[in-house]
């Protein structure tokens, strides 16, 4: 018996081409997306508009099973983390991250991640493997239902480095921004990346979505010392790739920028940073380290914090502080590692 493919895997253009493949109207093809991405439901008994014989096509060939939560806390500031479990008997996290008019939902891209951040726990899981498509949507529809809420925004920063799993992670966006389904703006989506040279160069083969870059240092050796990927691709190629990158009008690229006390929170720090970006297309987003179990690195106080920030901003560098969420819960950036269960909070 073959195992039916997951629903989740599939794009609008796709599912319209196999209709008339098979000649079903195409209205059908928009019907049985709108039950899914707009109205969430997946029980076909309920599809009162969509033909008998369509839905035995589906029936046959698809299934529309979410990733198995696992486990979910939920932080004292409202921040939610959630353990998924895969086919494959691997997990993963995903965080929502409440906010006053938004929900973000932040979505793991890989199980692990091969890159090994030196301040990141995902880091030090290890590569297992990509995520198909169908399991960064799943991570959405999964939270959606749950709790019947309307994530705004998606950001690709959760465990793994999406430009790592390009292919995938392309195909994931071209469903989250699919008009008849979920439609998520452009804007609303962030991908977020280690650096890596190469896919960077090929983003204009990407929906246009929101660029993150983590950048951390704007010093090769503080980088490489955090970023092994930087001695494979130091600041001067990272910054070339990032120049092609296709930039609407009044579009920034984000730099995030962990500040970790007495390694790259120095004055020396601020002015390579301001000499190395431009001005013109460019937003530093500052993330107070996040401690972890045995993290090799400490926080910065918030005075610090802010003299940093207010340096850059008063140079001409837009700048903002990242609040942190979720920490209590290890759901803050660089704390996910697939091992919730250790602390402790179930359901
Ligand atoms: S920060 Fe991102 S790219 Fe670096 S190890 Fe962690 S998950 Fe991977």
């Amino acid at each position: 018996m073959t195992v039916p493919e997951s629903f989740f895997q599939k794009t609008y253009d796709e599912l319209l081409e196999e209709f008339k493949l098979n000649n079903f109207p195409a209205y059908g093809a928009e019907q049985v997306y709108a039950w899914v991405y707009k109205h969430f439901v997946f029980d076909m008994k309920s599809w009162t508009n969509v033909s008998k014989a369509v839905k035995a096509y589906l029936q046959e060939r698809y299934s529309f099973d979410l990733p198995k939560v696992l486990w979910h806390g939920q932080s004292l500031d409202g921040t939610r983390k959630f353990l998924f479990g895969l086919n494959d008997g691997q997990s993963i996290e995903t965080v929502l991250i409440p906010a006053r008019d938004r929900f973000t939902l932040c979505v793991s891209s890989q199980v692990g991640c091969a890159i090994g951040c030196r301040f990141c726990h995902t880091g030090t899981m290890g590569f297992k493997r990509n995520l198909e498509a169908s399991e960064v949507i799943g991570q959405l529809m999964a939270v959606t239902t749950m709790f019947n809420t309307k994530i705004t925004n998606v950001v690709y920063m959760g465990q793994g480095e999406p430009l790592h799993n390009f292919e995938n992670m392309k195909q994931a966006t071209l469903i989250l921004m699919a008009e008849r389904g979920l439609a998520l703006g452009q804007r609303k989506i962030t991908l977020s990346t280690s650096g890596l040279v190469p896919q960077i160069e090929r983003l204009s083969e990407f929906p246009p979505v929101n660029v993150a870059i983590s950048l951390h240092a704007a010093h090769n050796n503080i980088r490489s010392e955090l970023m092994p990927i930087n001695k494979a691709y130091d600041l001067e190629r990272l910054l070339q790739a990032i120049r092609g990158i296709p930039l609407k009008a009044h579009r920034f690229i984000t730099y995030e920028y962990i500040l970790i006390e007495g390694l790259n929170d120095r004055l020396e720090d601020a002015n390579a940073l301001i000499e190395l970006l431009d001005k013109k297309n460019s937003k530093v987003n500052i993330i107070p380290f996040n401690e972890y179990p045995d993290s090799a690195f400490k926080r910065p106080s918030k005075e610090k914090t802010l003299w940093f920030q207010n340096l850059l901003n008063a140079r001409g560098l837009v700048c903002t502080t990242r609040m942190t969420k979720g920490s209590d819960i290890l759901a803050a950036c660089g704390q996910l590692k697939s091992e919730a269960e250790k602390l402790n909070l179930w359901i």
